[in-house]
C-alpha cells in the first residue's frame, strides 16, 4: 500500500519569483522560496495488481514542466476547486495525456466551474467551431458537489464547501486505506457544515498567503487558527506570496506545521 501527495506547485496566482520583482524572496538561491502556481497530485496504490492510481488537482500554467519534472505520464483524472487562471492555465496540456494514454481525460468540477471552463475554452469544449480541425484535449466533464462522496478505485474523495472571499469554491478530502489528507487552498473562511468533513486527518493542507490581511485568503496567523481548530496530525500551508521567506518562517510554525514547496512529497505511511 502506498499514499501520497506530491506538491507540484504552492505559490500564489504570480508565482515565486515574480515578474519584475527583485526582493529577498524573489532574488533567493533557497530552491523551496521557487514557487509554481498551486497544484498537487495525489498518488496512491493498494496491494492488488493495476496501476498506481494519479489525479492531479487543478491544472496550474506551469503543469508542463510539473509532469516533466515528475515523470507523471498517466494520470486518472483532474478535480478542480475552482476557476481562477492560476488553478486552470495548464488545461490545454491535458492532451498529451490523450496522446500518450490513448483515453480522454475525466474533468471533475462544481457545474458553475465547468460552465468557466467551456466560456475560457471554447475552442476545447466546442472544437467543432475551430477554424482549423487542430489537436485539442479530449475530456469527459463530471459534476462535483459538496459534500457528495466519489469512489476512485478504493479511495474516497470528499468535495469539501470552502470560501474564497465571497466566492464558494472547493476543497477536498481524501481518504485510503485508513489514512486521510485534506487540500484547502484558496480559502478566507470554512463554513460551520465543513467543519465535520475535516475531522480526524492525518494531513491538512491549507492556504497560507502572507502576514498582511488580504480579503479572499488566510493570513499566516489565520492559517494557524484553524489547525489549532482542525487539529490534523500534520499541517502544510501553501498559496505562499514572495512575502514567506522559507528558511525565516519555518522554524517559527509551531509543531507539526511545516511550509510546503515545489517537490515535497508527504508519504501517509505504506511501503512507498
Ligand atoms: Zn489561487
Ligand atoms: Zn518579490
Ligand atoms: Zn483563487
Amino acid at each position: 500500500m502506498s499514499f501520497e501527495l506530491i506538491f507540484l506547485g504552492t505559490g500564489t496566482s504570480a508565482g515565486v519569483p515574480m515578474i519584475g520583482c527583485e526582493c529577498a524572496v524573489c532574488t533567493s538561491d533557497d530552491p523551496r522560496d521557487h514557487r509554481d502556481r498551486p497544484s498537487v497530485l495525489v498518488r496512491y496504490r493498494d496491494d492488488s495488481e493495476g496501476p498506481t492510481r494519479q489525479f492531479l488537482i487543478d491544472t496550474a500554467p506551469e503543469m508542463r514542466q510539473q509532469m516533466i519534472r515528475h515523470q507523471i505520464n498517466r494520470i486518472d483524472g483532474v478535480l478542480y476547486t475552482h476557476g481562477h487562471a492560476d488553478h486552470i492555465f495548464g488545461l490545454d496540456d491535458l492532451r498529451r495525456f490523450n496522446a500518450v494514454m490513448k483515453t480522454a481525460v475525466d474533468i471533475h468540477a462544481e457545474p458553475m466551474v465547468l460552465a468557466s471552463l467551456r466560456k475560457m475554452f471554447p475552442y476545447v469544449f466546442t472544437p467543432e467551431n475551430n477554424i482549423n480541425p487542430s489537436f485539442v484535449p479530449t475530456l469527459i466533464a463530471h459534476e462535483l458537489e459538496p459534500g457528495r462522496m466519489l469512489d476512485f478505485f478504493g479511495a474516497t474523495w470528499t468535495p469539501i464547501r470552502l470560501l474564497h472571499g465571497r466566492l464558494p469554491i472547493l476543497g477536498f478530502r481524501i481518504d485510503f486505506a485508513g489514512k486521510s489528507i485534506a487540500y484547502c487552498t484558496d480559502v478566507s473562511a470554512i463554513p460551520p457544515e465543513s467543519y465535520p468533513l475535516l475531522q480526524d486527518l492525518d494531513v491538512l493542507v491549507i492556504d497560507g498567503l502572507r502576514y498582511r490581511h488580504h480579503p479572499t485568503h488566510l493570513t499566516i496567523e489565520q492559517a494557524l487558527e484553524q489547525i489549532e481548530q482542525i487539529k490534523p496530525g500534520r499541517a502544510y500551508l501553501t498559496h505562499m506570496a514572495h512575502d514567506i521567506k522559507h528558511a525565516e518562517l519555518e522554524p517559527k510554525l509551531p509543531e507539526g506545521v511545516f511550509l510546503s514547496y515545489d517537490g515535497l512529497v508527504v508519504q501517509l505511511g505504506g511501503d512507498g
